[in-house]
């Protein structure tokens, strides 16, 4: 069996500020990584326990390259590294038996949780996926429905596990920390939290194995709504393939094929960021 997983940061028992998961921000963000390599490592561990013979891991977050890859254990294949095509979902494709998201976070427009948002905060006040509001995990949700892969895995604090249950039914949850404000969190001991990855990588692999993980269950055509901070923002927005105004701050990308929309959404992304701050 073949798990590819997305990582993130913010979701990580332990981690409650961006000082702790921003590159270059010194022993701060050197506790960080060290935290997020423990609870990767746990969930690649779990994983192999559970009958995975192969793992290759996606760098997630920020610049995507916060791990030491001699660290990595299992020897996971790493994908790391800044603009790639299809950031959070970068090396998923149809031949991968199950997907875990680990470190993730809640989306901007939910409720209170630890260092939340979703994609940029910036430019994204919120994000509808089929007129349901989501976070991250739902928008990446197209790109595992399209290849027919299920989110067999999901770390991170309670909200995260509410917001991404629609997406990942029969997903086990590993809930690493309460958030108790948007900049802290009552968390697990990382020891705690690392064994609990581990058994839950493991269950999630067996569950799969015995057919037992639904797919996210998006429909084709399905529809992704975005909610930008600013008007300015929404125009730039428009210049993406497939992405049309909906309203002064809102563009809307609707299609057939879920991949061709996580493309679109991706290039509202990167433009907007660039744009950033005109
Ligand atoms: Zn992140």
């Amino acid at each position: 069996m073949k798990v590819w997983i997305s990582f993130d940061m913010e979701g990580v028992a332990g981690i409650v500020d961006w000082e702790q998961c921003r590159p270059g921000s010194g022993e701060a963000y050197t506790l960080g990584c060290a935290l997020l390599q423990d609870e990767v490592n746990a969930a690649i561990e779990g994983a192999i326990a559970g009958g995975a013979t192969e793992v290759v891991l996606n760098d997630s977050h920020s610049r995507m390259a916060n791990l030491d890859p001699r660290k990595i254990a299992g020897n996971a294949q790493y994908i790391s590294g800044r603009h790639k095509p299809y950031y959070m979902m970068q090396g998923l494709d149809g031949s991968f038996d199950a997907i875990f998201f680990l470190g993730y976070h809640g989306s901007i427009s939910g409720k209170t949780s630890a260092m939340s948002h979703t994609y940029n905060p910036e430019v994204f006040s919120g994000a509808k996926v089929n007129g349901r509001y989501v976070g991250e995990s739902g928008i990446n949700a197209l790109v595992a429905e399209h290849y027919g892969v299920p989110i067999a895995l999901v770390t991170g604090d309670s909200v995260t596990a509410d917001e991404t249950r629609p997406f990942a039914e029969g997903a086990v949850n590993v809930t690493t920390k309460e958030s108790i404000s948007r900049f802290s969190a009552k968390n697990l001991h990382p020891t705690e939290s690392c064994d609990l990855i581990r058994a839950g990588a493991e269950e999630a692999m067996r569950k799969v194995a015995a057919g037992k993980m639904p797919l996210p269950g998006l429909a084709s055509p399905s529809t992704l709504d975005l909610e930008m901070q600013t008007a300015d923002m929404a125009d730039v927005a428009t210049w993406a393939r497939g992405t049309v105004r909906t309203g002064d701050r809102q563009v809307r990308i609707e299609s057939e094929n879920l991949l061709e929309m996580f493309e679109s959404f991706v290039a509202v992304n990167y433009i907007t960021r660039q744009a950033g701050g005109r």
